[in-house]
């Protein structure tokens, strides 16, 4: 039943366009992926304005971090939800630009995230890449840049191993997976520079958490982490 919905859902979004990302009904002019109503009701978390939020401590003991945000609450059946799948599974390039906005807007706010120098996307399998057309991170990356003034790294963290479907494994099983899937192709790209670090949901930290640990070996000033949404 609920791929059923999933396929309607999708075969709405082919066939209108203009519809709002999070709960599919028209845009009107002026309005860009996400509904005033929409743009207005989203669970945002405002971690940006607390450093000791849920999804920095989840990180705690593990990889040092200057600062860590997500934008929104990941809830299975609301408007997040419809967001990552869209981002996902429709080709939502221009949602991923529109979400990267909506951070640097938050970023903004906040003295911790200021002279970034460098934003870095969590890459995807190559494999996958190519499958979906884009790296969503990538999207995410491109619009926070725009809005900051801030260059994206194309390929300088990229991914090397084959990693399984994670969705079964434990904590510590996916940790052990992520080691070593990540690599980076020029250590000095990254020695010195305040990095932030983007993806898409944060879950349990691994995939984060590898990256941080694969970047920290160029030595750079400091790492920050920013991401659309956070599962509790
Ligand atoms: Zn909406």
């Amino acid at each position: 039943m609920k791929l059923l919905k999933n396929i309607f859902r999708d075969l709405l979004a082919l066939l209108f366009p203009n519809l709002c990302c999070g709960c599919d009904t028209h845009l009107y002019k002026g309005e860009d992926q996400i509904c005033t109503h929409c743009l207005y009701r989203l669970p945002y978390t405002d971690y940006h304005l607390f450093p000791e939020n849920k999804a920095a401590k989840q990180l705690w003991g593990r990889v040092h971090c200057n600062a860590v945000m997500s934008l929104l609450y990941f809830k299975k059946g609301y408007r997040t939800q419809n967001l990552i799948h869209h981002l996902k599974y429709r080709g939502g390039k221009d949602l991923g630009t529109k979400l990267g906005h909506m951070i640097a807007e938050k970023l903004m706010q906040a003295p911790v995230y200021s002279g970034i120098d460098l934003i870095v996307p969590v890459p995807l399998h190559p494999r996958r890449e190519r499958l979906r057309g884009y790296n969503q991170s990538q999207c995410i990356a491109e619009g926070i840049g725009a809005v900051l003034n801030v260059p994206v790294s194309r390929n300088g963290l990229v991914r090397t191993g084959i990693t399984k479907s994670q969705t079964k494994k434990g904590r510590y099983d996916r940790f052990k997976n992520m080691q070593s899937v990540f690599a980076v192709q020029d250590s000095a790209l990254f020695k010195n520079l305040h990095i932030l670090l983007v993806d898409d949901v944060m879950t349990t930290g691994a995939t984060l958490e590898a990256c941080c640990i694969t970047l920290q070996t160029c030595s750079p000033a400091k790492i920050s982490i920013a991401t659309v949404a956070y599962t509790e």
